[in-house]
């Protein structure tokens, strides 16, 4: 199955001139949706994970079903205010002004081996975010996942340059 044909673009979403990828056909798609999850659980049941950090809101969606999957936790980083314990939050830019995602610190311990995973990577901006708050927390990054990688964007190089292992189904 080509998931590809599920992620539909948009063009002029959610402003002029930017191709908006939308992963709700997939989801909407009972056998596309199980395809991904289990190409996601093929590549991770046995390298030892154990949780699974989502990225609010889209990554939730993918890290939930693989959390399920395979037996394992799953802790999400979540937009500023959201979480009711003690957090550690990180900073990060965006094209025009900046973010913050935060995580509840006792969800994770320097123990566990962790997956991060979000919908998409484009500048990496957010995934790299991510990477800081748990590098706070000594907690060793397995991977970090993603349905879909924009090729015109720079998120993929800023990984490799950042040394950090990264995996896509797709990319456009
Ligand atoms: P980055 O921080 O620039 O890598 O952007 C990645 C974040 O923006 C992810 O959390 C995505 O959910 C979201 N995002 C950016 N562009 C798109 C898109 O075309 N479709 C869906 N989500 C997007």
């Amino acid at each position: 199955m080509q998931i590809e044909t599920y992620i539909h673009a948009i063009p002029d979403y959610p402003k002029p001139g930017i191709v908006f990828r939308d992963i709700t056909p997939l989801l909407a798609n009972g056998d596309a949706f199980r395809e991904t999850i289990n190409t996601f659980l093929a590549r991770y049941k046995d390298q030892g994970i154990t949780k699974i950090v989502g990225i609010e809101a889209r990554g939730f969606i993918f890290a939930t079903a693989l959390a399920y999957a395979m037996g394992v936790g799953f802790v999400p980083l979540r937009k500023p205010g959201k979480l009711p314990r003690e957090t550690v939050s990180q900073r990060y830019a965006l094209e025009y002004g900046e973010d913050q995602l935060e995580l509840h610190a006792e969800d994770l311990t320097a123990d566990d081996n962790v997956l991060i995973m979000d919908d998409l990577l484009a500048t990496g901006g957010t995934v790299l975010a991510a990477v800081e708050m748990l590098n706070k927390l000594n907690v060793t990054i397995a991977e970090c996942a993603f349905v879909i990688q924009l090729n015109e964007l720079p998120g993929a190089k800023r990984l490799k340059q950042a040394n950090i292992p990264y995996y896509t189904l797709c990319s456009f």
